[in-house]
């Protein structure tokens, strides 16, 4: 099966967070998405790799994802090597996306940085020829960076409005990791996370809101290209909706 866009996260729910919005308003459109786990998160503080295995497809499920996978590379060491890539080459191949979603390269978890390291070499590696895997050299046409953490001024911004309900029930699949009133608060000083911390999701809905903003709708994620946008025709490009945004 080929998809139209491929998001690699180093954890499960890593890209429900990030591009969780968008991957859903493209399954919406028709185009064909997926989601590729590095790990299987077996060195997350809350849950166990049975559970967020279970929680993982629980999101793909709500994400409308045409396919969701988990790889093998041990959680918490997620290192830059040869044999990784060989990894994230062959699911690049396997899929042939056109887009390739990749985290942030700057990030507070060393996994998220490495992962970007590791998908962005990838996606360029994979259309050599004499990297030999199974399948024939592909490469997919852009790597577009999610935003974790740390901010970016971002390359575009995609209006996420009407997906965005969606977005917060695919991060909401994850039980294991967030907060329910049953559970103790968690806090820095336990050791937990800040996932964790009830009000961890209305963080992150702010944030959407933030970037909806910055576009004159009420939801956007932001993005990351490395390259300059071609832009054909300014004048329709620039429509009234733009007068909305924030100069
Ligand atoms: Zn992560």
């Amino acid at each position: 099966m080929t998809l139209d866009a491929l998001a690699f996260g180093a954890h499960a729910d890593d890209v429900e967070l990030s591009c969780g919005g968008t991957l859903i308003k493209l399954a919406g459109m028709g185009y064909k998405t997926g989601v590729v786990a590095l790990t299987r998160g077996e060195t997350g503080t809350r849950g166990s790799v049975e559970i967020r295995a279970r929680e993982f497809a629980k999101a793909a499920e709500v994400m409308g994802l045409a396919v969701h996978k988990m790889l093998d590379i041990p959680d918490g060491q997620i290192e830059v090597t040869w044999e990784n890539k060989l990894k994230i080459i062959a699911e690049i191949r396997a899929y042939k996306p056109r887009i390739v979603f990749a985290p942030h390269g700057i990030d507070r978890h060393p996994d998220h940085e490495n992962a970007s390291q590791l998908v962005r070499a990838s996606a360029y590696l994979a259309g050599l020829k004499k990297v030999e895997t199974v399948e024939e050299a592909f490469r997919p046409v852009k790597v577009v960076f999610c935003q974790s953490r740390f901010e970016f001024a971002p390359s575009f911004i995609v209006d996420i409005t009407d997906a965005q309900p969606q977005k917060m029930n695919a991060i909401r699949a994850y039980a294991s990791q967030f907060h329910r009133p049953d559970q103790p608060e968690s806090t820095p000083a336990s050791g937990e996370t800040l996932i964790g911390r009830p009000e961890f999701l209305e963080l992150i809905e702010a944030r959407d809101r933030r970037y909806g903003a910055q576009i004159g709708v009420k939801y956007g994620e932001a993005f990351l290209v490395r390259e300059a946008l071609k832009v054909d025709d300014p004048v329709a490009f620039f429509g009234p909706e733009y007068l909305w945004t924030i100069p």
